[in-house]
């Protein structure tokens, strides 16, 4: 490709909107174009390097023994009423009508359509297993469209959904996903770490979300440094303290704290350390009737220490929250408490409620709560003395720095990561909701094993640029770059002798199967390196009419800090050599 016949269109300053590194520069390369909140063009630039993310994918999926095909972006509705996805998903999901008034969606994802496509296709046992992927795009509208293509409301994604007859080889499928991944983000180049996720109600192990480490990712994993243990927040456990629990020492007493409705002002006020602190939190499951109306209501109280937070998923999984829950209300509060938030605890409770105490809160002595009266707490609670143990005692809380880790391999640590790509086993989700069955060996009737599995592939791009990048723009690993090498030769307008080393050199590259660009457009070299250096380009060749004199080109990686001489003559095997080619 020469410059001059593709379009560059460089920005000096990102938008207002864009708040992180990826996000400006993107805009700032000209790599994409803003059309509407979440929705963007991709342009040629940044084409190039969505189809480079798509090909590793396609290449590796194809490898692995799955099947591309394309699902329709707009799907009617039945097959959504079919699993109920299209009454209970939120607005998330985008619904339209057609002239008939018939509704439709625009996928967020297709477990609907394949499941269809497979009752459809597969009969026998004999045809299993299979896996059918698409790259295609989606639509979900985010509530909070941000960063660009990290969270974009239109977005490519590569989904794939794998069908089995029972679950030991669905689990087999899963571990073949979850291998090509491991080659798909290898060939990327990126620093990631595959990390254990919640697999919601349907249990087991088998879900793993693929995370690019970058500081400003919005999902925080655990990991620890000791050994190969790696999850997601929602999913790491914490394990219960070690010791014993202490015997009380302090005698129950009421101390007042006017105006200290948090455990931090508490124990500041008090000079205490946070984790003597005990706060409360305060919630309520529905018993529903047929007709889907509350017969009755249970409040439960949950006691974290002050200096922990609530993991909203590991409460999802206590008996009797497992089938859904909701924080109370300010009268379900007030009846049980007879006081407002802020100042409640587990002593002298007007009406009994549910106690579920938090493992590090269950072996605490001499602690601290609210006292159900505004502006007081009471210090030197004790299990056993002052209130009886819990009903129930669970890992509530989000763990910390510091923790132990769950294989006792050492201490949790914790980073950021972006979630570029999940693998996941279904069960007989879908199957069972739809109707899709094979007829086994005996000629019976059972459900589809499934499993799906995606990649983000225009975040991908997103968080490649959040890992790589400098003041002076993106750093690209070189299998996604939008090109591999560009050759910059000076005054290449106004100068023969550059312009025929150039295209020499150009032609012999390009027939070499190198992504190179020529810069042919004569623009003063500062402006010229300081746009391929915001582009990201990781190779670079300068030619000048000095060097030619002296024979030589000028190297330079878009992480190097700064150039090396190339021998004119042996500049084409140095850079086959330099890109691997
Ligand atoms: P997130 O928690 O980030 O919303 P998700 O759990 O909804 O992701 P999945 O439904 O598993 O995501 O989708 C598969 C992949 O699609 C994700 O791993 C992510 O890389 C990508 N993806 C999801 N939502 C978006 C979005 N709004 N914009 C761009 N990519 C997305
Ligand atoms: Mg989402």
């Amino acid at each position: 490709m020469k410059a001059s016949q593709f379009l560059i269109s460089t920005l000096k300053e990102a938008p207002a909107d864009a708040e992180v590194a990826s996000h400006r520069l993107m805009m700032r390369a000209g790599l994409i174009k803003k059309l509407g909140a979440g929705i963007y063009n991709y342009m040629p630039m940044g084409l190039r390097v969505i189809r480079k993310v798509e090909n590793i994918v396609r290449e590796e999926m194809n490898r692995a023994g799955a099947m591309e095909l394309v699902m329709p972006v707009v799907q009617p509705a039945e097959l959504w009423q079919e699993t109920g996805r299209f009454g209970k998903m939120g607005p998330e999901l985008l619904r339209i009508q057609d002239r008939h008034e018939r509704d439709y969606v625009i996928q967020p994802t297709s477990e609907e359509v394949v499941t269809d496509i497979a009752r459809q296709e597969i009969r026998s046992y004999k045809q299993l297993p299979k896996n059918f992927y698409q790259i295609q795009t989606k639509f979900r509208d985010e509530r909070r469209p941000r960063f660009g293509l990290m969270r974009g409301r239109e977005f490519v994604m590569k989904d794939a959904y794998s069908f089995d007859r029972d679950q030991a080889s669905a689990k087999a499928s899963y571990q073949v996903m979850a291998q090509a991944y491991r080659a798909i983000f290898d060939r990327f180049g990126l620093t990631y770490r595959a990390v254990a996720a919640d697999s919601g109600a349907i249990g087991g192990d088998l879900s793993e979300e693929f995370q690019v480490i970058a500081a400003t990712g919005e999902d925080a994993i655990v990991y620890c440094p000791g050994s190969d243990y790696a999850a997601n927040m929602e999913k790491a456990e914490a394990l219960a303290p070690a010791g014993p629990r202490p015997a009380p020492a302090n005698a129950l007493t009421k101390v007042p704290t006017p105006g200290k409705a948090t455990c931090a002002d508490v124990a500041q006020l008090l000079g205490v350390p946070l984790a003597t602190t005990v706060k409360s939190l305060v919630l309520a499951t529905d018993q529903l009737d047929d007709a889907g109306q509350v017969v009755k209501s249970q409040v439960w109280l949950l006691l974290l220490r002050g200096d922990h937070d609530l993991n909203e998923v590991k409460a999802n999984k206590v008996p009797g929250l497992d089938t859904g829950f909701r924080f109370a209300t300010v009268a379900e509060i007030d009846a049980h408490f007879g006081c407002k938030p802020g100042y409640l605890g587990p002593l002298g409770l007007k009406q009994p409620l549910k106690i579920v105490a938090d493992r590090e809160v269950v072996v605490l002595a001499d602690w601290i709560c609210g006292a159900n009266e505004p502006d007081f707490h009471i210090t030197g609670v004790n299990w056993g003395r002052d209130l009886p143990e819990p009903d129930l005692v669970a890992d509530l809380r989000n763990v910390v720095e510091g923790d132990a880790s769950p294989d006792g391999k050492g201490a949790l640590a914790i980073e950021r990561g972006i979630e570029v790509g999940h693998v996941f086993y279904l069960g007989t989700k879908y199957s069972k909701a739809m109707n899709a069955t094979f007829l086994d060996e005996g000629g019976k009737p059972q459900f589809l094993e499934m499993g799906c599995y995606g990649i983000g592939i225009t975040r991908l791009p997103a968080a490649a640029i959040e890992q790589n990048h400098d003041e002076r723009g993106i750093v690209w690993p070189d299998a996604i770059a939008p090109f591999t090498l560009v050759l910059c030769p000076i005054a290449m307008d106004r100068n023969a002798d550059v312009k025929a080393a150039a295209e020499k050199l150009y032609a012999e590259l390009l027939a070499a199967g190198i992504d190179v660009i020529l810069d042919d457009r004569g623009e003063r070299p500062g402006v010229m390196f300081a746009e391929w250096e915001l582009i990201g380009v990781p190779h670079r060749l300068v030619m000048s009419d000095r060097g030619l004199k002296e024979g030589t080109f000028e190297y330079q990686h878009r992480r190097d800090a700064a150039a090396t001489k190339v021998n004119a003559a042996e500049a084409f095997a140095f850079l086959r050599e330099r890109l691997g080619r």
